[in-house]
């Protein structure tokens, strides 16, 4: 039997009546009964969080377990989050799992990988010093996607931009699309001129990147959440310390300045808890972003970066519904009423 929900559709506004046909969305009343699952309300395509890494337990010590990718995939979906882009996994997600009936839409990029020749990395980067080979593989293997760092400490020399460029390059040729890790601000200049898909983090972003992402079209996942519990705990009295600071101010300032100038600025967690994009939204409002934009950051304009059609004719079935305008009041999106996830109410 065909679902049907009644409420105000978003980002439009506009209330009006939608029906769920298998994992399809029309506005077309179908023939036959409808069970009327929702009559009023703020209709959402879901949220999404563009960054995230399930499948550990303790963050300090990574190690893949499937187990942990099972229950944090579900707090994402049960928190209203029914698309996750994963820019780097320690390992394979289980056979069968990423179409199970109940679970969120999932984009993968494969493993974070690491160029052999940065001074530093961590244990769970796959280091390579073929950056090309490697990126190339994880696209194909991984829905279009890989995960480059292009630096890792924010103090040392990032991946040079003539290694970046060919890697991206290489990676466009056969379709694909590059996220790359960059937090100090030469790694973030060598991501943006080399023309990255998506900047994550950009701590200490020059000013010059908005203008270069804006111009090649690089979305902007800054990630706020992670840097602000990182800025909480980080002592402040030593240069290490100071400089760390002064890029996350940057960054912050960054966001809005992004937005302005018609960069798609996305939300992502990148730690736990999982489920958590709603504090996203809330920091990226914090950061200057019109409350409305900050929302679709999470919702509609990620999915839309993702390839995932929304509250659309034909579009994928899944829909979250919330007693309040989370436009107007972004904490909402902490309580959906009802979830439709794959064409099925799980809430
Ligand atoms: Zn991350």
């Amino acid at each position: 039997m065909a679902l049907h929900l009644r409420g105000t559709v978003l980002p439009d506004g506009t209330l009006r009546d939608l029906w769920i046909l298998g994992d399809r969305i029309t506005f077309d009343r179908p023939t036959g009964e409808a069970r009327t699952v929702a009559d009023d309300g703020f209709l959402l395509p879901g949220l999404v969080d563009v960054h995230t890494h399930p499948g550990s337990r303790t963050e300090e010590e990574a190690r893949w377990d499937p187990d942990a990718f099972a229950e944090q995939i579900a707090a994402h979906r049960d928190a209203g989050t029914l698309a996750l882009r994963f820019p780097g996994l320690l390992g394979e997600i289980p056979d069968g799992l990423r179409e199970a009936p109940d679970a969120p839409r999932m984009v993968t990029a494969g493993r974070w990988l690491a160029w052999a020749g940065l001074s530093k990395s961590a244990d769970f980067h796959l280091v390579t010093d073929d950056l090309v080979a490697a990126a190339v593989a994880e696209t194909e293997a991984h829905d279009g996607w890989c995960k480059l760092m292009g630096d890792w400490d924010f103090e040392a020399d990032p991946v040079p931009y003539d290694v970046l460029r060919t890697v991206t390059e290489a990676v466009h040729a056969v379709g694909g699309r590059v996220a790359a890790h960059c937090q100090s601000a030469q790694g973030v200049l060598n991501a943006a001129r080399a023309g990255v898909d998506s900047i994550e983090h950009g701590m200490g972003m020059p000013e010059e990147c908005v203008e270069l992402m804006a111009a090649q079209g690089a979305a902007y996942v800054p990630t706020l959440t992670a840097f602000a519990r990182s800025a909480a705990t980080r002592i402040k009295d030593n240069p290490r310390s100071r400089l760390w600071h002064e890029g996350h101010r940057i960054m912050i300032r960054r966001v809005r300045e992004a937005h302005d100038a018609g960069i798609t600025v996305l939300a992502g967690t990148d730690s736990a808890p999982f489920g958590n994009v709603a504090t996203e939204v809330e920091h990226l409002v914090a950061a200057g972003l019109p409350a409305a934009v900050a929302v679709g950051a999470a919702s509609w304009a990620a999915r839309d970066f993702l390839g995932l059609p929304g509250l659309v004719e034909g579009g994928l079935a899944d829909v979250t519904v919330y007693d309040a305008d989370p436009r107007l009041e972004p904490g909402v999106l902490r309580h959906p009423r009802r979830m439709v996830l794959r064409g099925r109410v799980v809430r």
